[in-house]
């Protein structure tokens, strides 16, 4: 098994570990309801994209598709 020859310092920890910060999923309000929903899918509650009905609010699954 391949072993580290030296502890790695706290500094080189460090500049490893500034690469795995988490972001935000990115979001936007829809424009038929104003529920916060992802940028360029179907609206889950209202079922609306880009200004018109695509699908059925309540049960999206296997839907999608425009
Ligand atoms: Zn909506």
């Amino acid at each position: 098994m391949a072993v580290p020859k030296k502890k790695t310092s706290p500094s080189r920890r460090g500049m490893r570990r500034s690469h795995q910060a988490l972001s935000a999923d990115a979001h936007q309000e829809c424009g038929n309801c104003g529920e916060i929903k992802r940028p360029h899918h179907v609206c889950p509650r209202c079922g609306h994209y880009d200004g018109r009905e695509v699908a059925a609010g309540d049960k999206l699954k296997g839907v999608v598709r425009v």
